[in-house]
């Protein structure tokens, strides 16, 4: 356990229980060098504690990055609440959960991910002040999400094919949850055409009537001939089975830890593919949370969340200048910021 954390470089990471209401949780801090470890709360009925875990370090190290990239004064958390697929009193869990949270005396500020939502957080509200996105503080993020998404394949686009302007263009979109669903709304309205899958038949029927979508089987979403792959669902995606079949020249979507493993970034380079990172293109929500906790508005918010079009082109110009793979640059751009804030941090 000590190996994997060290490894990944968390500062703490707690299990949570509360019987009494079913609540089981892992909470990672995984930095609060650059300030407190912002990071959403995931409720899903994992398999195995194994996977909880590695689910909520990898996700925590990601929040690290992605705050330090868009520049926020934020660390990196997440907390995943492990549930048995059914959920009897919400108010109960959110509110064990907010408990634990307030323990932590502001170290870590969470908000909606998979799983929950703004009336969760206005649950764990009643216990703590430590959490955005409830609906008087910024409110759902899903939306400031699929806008930075939008722009981020729209700056993608200009990148590769020396236009932003996506009519004409095809996107596969994996998942239409809430950023996906919004997302499909976006290209739509922009001209794009739309091939999309969920797990939920519903989901994807819904987008596919609303936006002129063709809908097709999860599994065949990798297969489709497709200008744009937006992952928009769960992580692990891009791996050595996805990989091959990707007919898409660009990939960029919503989705936390699409790449399985760091080498994949440099597979997708290696195949043309322009990828962007994941925490930089998704990083509308966390940048919507930490400009309402600070008394911002939305002006604000949009404008900040309009940047990650900028903040892409120019990572993607250094990765081409160093030869570097993007997911690579990204992380090397993180680290950059982390190390300067370190020089400054005391200890946490
Ligand atoms: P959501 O739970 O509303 O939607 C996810 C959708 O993906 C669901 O409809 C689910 O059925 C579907 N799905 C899961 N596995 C799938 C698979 N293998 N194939 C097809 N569909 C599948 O979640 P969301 O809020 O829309 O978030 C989507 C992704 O974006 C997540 O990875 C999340 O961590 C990330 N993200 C979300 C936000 C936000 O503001 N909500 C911010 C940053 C990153």
């Amino acid at each position: 356990m000590f190996e994997k954390i060290s490894e990944m470089g968390h500062e703490q990471v707690i299990f949570c229980q509360d019987p009494s209401v079913g609540y089981r949780s892992i909470i990672a801090l995984h930095s609060t060098v650059l300030g407190p470890a912002a990071g959403g709360t995931r409720c899903w009925p994992y398999a195995t504690d194994a996977e909880a875990l590695d689910d909520v370090l990898r996700l925590s190290r990601g929040m690290t990055y992605k705050s330090a990239v868009a520049g926020l004064n934020f660390g990196g958390g997440k907390a995943v609440i492990i549930t048995n697929g059914r959920i009897n009193d919400r108010e109960a869990l959110f509110r064990a959960h907010g408990r634990f949270i307030e323990r932590l005396g502001g170290r870590f500020i969470t908000a909606e991910d998979v799983g929950t939502n703004a009336t969760d957080m206005g649950y764990i509200n009643l216990e703590t002040n430590f959490v955005a996105g409830t609906t008087d503080r910024g409110g759902d993020p899903a939306p400031w999400t699929s806008l930075g998404v939008f722009r981020g394949i729209q700056a993608s686009a200009i990148y590769k094919w020396g236009t932003d302007d996506l009519s004409g263009k095809t996107v596969a979109l994996q998942g239409c949850g809430n950023v996906g669903y919004q997302l499909a709304a976006r290209l739509h309205q922009a001209g794009a055409s739309l091939i999309v899958t969920d797990l939920d038949a519903q989901r994807a029927s819904r987008v596919a009537d609303e936006f002129n979508a063709v809908a097709v089987a999860p599994e065949a979403i990798y297969d489709v001939e497709a200008d744009i792959f937006a992952p928009c669902a769960l992580g692990g995606i891009l791996n050595d089975q996805t990989l091959p079949r990707l007919k898409a020249k660009i990939v960029a979507g919503a989705a936390n830890n699409q790449l399985l493993a760091d080498h994949h970034g440099e597979a997708l380079s290696k195949r043309g593919i322009l990828y962007a990172p994941d925490y930089v293109i998704n990083a509308g929500g966390v940048i919507s949370g930490s400009i309402a906790l600070a008394g911002g508005d939305e002006t604000q918010t949009r404008q900040t969340v309009e940047r990650i079009y900028d903040t892409l082109l120019k990572l993607f110009e250094m990765a081409a200048a160093d030869h570097l793979p993007t997911s690579l640059m990204a992380d090397r751009l993180a680290e950059q910021r982390l190390q300067a804030g370190r020089k400054t941090a005391h200890t946490p």
